[in-house]
């Protein structure tokens, strides 16, 4: 089925809270739905203004939605194959991802469980390449099933062809505006593999005993709750800033002058180093502050949050005010991971 709704309240469709409307809502069940809808509404839709609206929790509505924006609703998760070199298993694109990864964890398969408790779609877990303690979602995206705009055929993407990189992806690039993904295939394992170094994973899987994937699910939770802020409670959109990678050269001459600045290596790029954008702006006395009904969070500076009632404007330019302040003091770039519509 496919559900359309004008002039549609986005209040609930956006972790920020942000309080505004689209002209159009279309919500679709199956991709037969949406192909069926698209036949005959589709030459109208794209020649207008018109996007895709995951979960919200990654977006920035700073107005009313002139246009359409499209919303799978699409639910379900099934095993694809399952065999020693690993289970390939199926999620439709509006199914919530951390449902996927409770599921995944209880069937005791590996690889996900790192990525516990991100708020997402599981198709924006490939747009995004969400990642956390060490995992991306490319680490086990198999493949991604799409919907060709232009042709309204669906066609498969290999993982390996997704050009998948720090929260980017062929489909925030080459295939933006081209492409609907439908859902998305993940290669999971069920050899035990923990990724445990990153912060304080090791000790509190420690406490729970026997390592399995439901355990660093756990201890995973318990640490981001303790750290970000509930969306149901604040609204925010997690890290609402990429960390900049930079020449090597570069990071070194801003760690001579900023001693205690965190710093990281790069996977596969050796000439770079990426820095903390958090670091940066925590450095500048913003943690906890606000400017109109935005805010920092107080315990995380790279969390924009709405203190309540704000409008993305007001985001936008407490987000603004800290770019330019951070280019003042550091000579830095920072860019939104947010998208901001
Ligand atoms: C409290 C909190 C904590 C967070 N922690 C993390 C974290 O640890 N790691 C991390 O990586 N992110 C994190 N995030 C950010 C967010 O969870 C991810 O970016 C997530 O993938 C957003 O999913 P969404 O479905 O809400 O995407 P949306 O915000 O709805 O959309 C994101 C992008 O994906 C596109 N898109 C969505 N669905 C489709 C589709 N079916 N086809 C094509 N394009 C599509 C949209 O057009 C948009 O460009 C956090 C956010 C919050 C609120």
């Amino acid at each position: 089925m496919v559900r359309k709704q004008h002039n549609a309240s986005l209040k609930g469709y956006n972790s920020f809270g942000i309080d505004t409307t689209a002209d159009l809502l279309v919500e679709w069940e199956s991709v037969a739905d949406l192909v069926e809808f698209l036949h005959t509404e589709g030459k109208a839709l794209f020649g207008g203004q018109w996007d895709i609206l995951g979960s919200g929790c990654n977006t920035l509505l700073t107005g009313p939605y002139r246009g359409t924006l499209l919303h799978s609703v699409a639910k379900g998760i099934s095993i694809v194959s399952d065999t020693p070199e690993g289970v390939l298993i199926r999620a439709e694109a509006g199914h919530t991802w951390d449902d996927v990864v409770a599921w995944s964890c209880a069937q005791g398969l590996w690889g996900i469980e790192n990525l516990s408790a991100i708020p997402s779609s599981v198709g924006a877990s490939a747009v995004q390449n969400i990642g956390a303690y060490g995992v991306e979602a490319k680490d086990c995206i198999e493949s991604v099933e799409v919907l060709h705009v232009d042709t309204l055929t669906v066609g498969l993407i290999k993982g390996s062809d997704c050009a998948f990189g720090y929260r980017e992806s062929i489909f925030k690039s080459a295939l933006k505006g081209k492409v609907i993904i439908t859902a998305v295939n993940y290669l999971l394992s069920r050899t035990p593999a923990p990724k445990l170094g990153y912060g304080s994973l090791q000790e509190e899987v420690a406490k729970l005993g026997e390592i399995t994937p439901q355990a660093i699910r756990q201890a995973i939770t318990t640490i981001r709750n303790g750290k970000l802020p509930d969306p149901e409670v604040v609204g925010n959109a997690g890290s609402f800033f990429k960390n900049p990678i930079l020449p090597r050269t570069q990071v070194e001459a801003l760690k001579a002058e900023h001693p205690t600045m965190p710093i990281y290596e790069v996977e596969g790029r050796p000439e770079c180093l990426k820095i903390a954008t958090g670091w940066m702006i925590d450095s500048l006395g913003w943690k906890g502050r606000s400017l109109g009904r935005a805010g920092v969070h107080d315990k995380q500076a790279l969390v924009l949050v709405n203190l309540g009632g704000a409008e993305g404007c007001e985001v936008v330019a407490l987000a603004e005010r800290i770019c330019k302040e951070v280019k003042n003091k550091f000579g830095v770039d920072i860019s939104p991971e947010v998208n901001i519509l």
